[in-house]
């Protein structure tokens, strides 16, 4: 039975069928670093340490849904953020919600402010 015959990588390399040329190993390295590096920071995602842990924090302490009592997933805003962005790590302006409810608030609190 003839075996099957090597396939020539642009690169020039004779690679055996099935068996990835270390050019491409090296290309896979390369893009998986670029990925890395581009993916955005937490902090660019507007979720900075402080909020991790206070959100952290409060899910422990408060851990079901403040409305339906359901195991609580989210941590909402009582005042939302573009009401009083300065209340944004005060523990006193926060609630544990579920994630139906934390939806559901915020659906409600973007058409109040349609309706503005
Ligand atoms: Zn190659
Ligand atoms: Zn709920």
């Amino acid at each position: 039975m003839p075996s099957k015959p090597a396939r020539l990588c642009g690169c020039g390399i004779r690679v055996d069928p099935g068996v990835r040329c270390p050019c491409q190993q090296r290309m896979d390295a390369a893009r998986k670093a670029r990925f890395d590096k581009t993916r955005p920071s937490a902090a660019a995602r507007g979720l900075d340490g402080d909020w991790r842990r206070l959100r952290a924090a409060h899910l422990r302490e408060h851990p079901n849904c403040r409305r339906c009592g359901a195991p609580a997933r989210e941590v909402d805003h009582i005042v939302p953020r573009s009401v009083a962005p300065e209340r944004r790590l005060d523990p006193t302006n926060l609630q544990s919600l579920c994630t139906p409810c934390h939806s559901g608030a915020k659906q409600r609190e973007e058409r109040r402010n349609l309706a503005r």
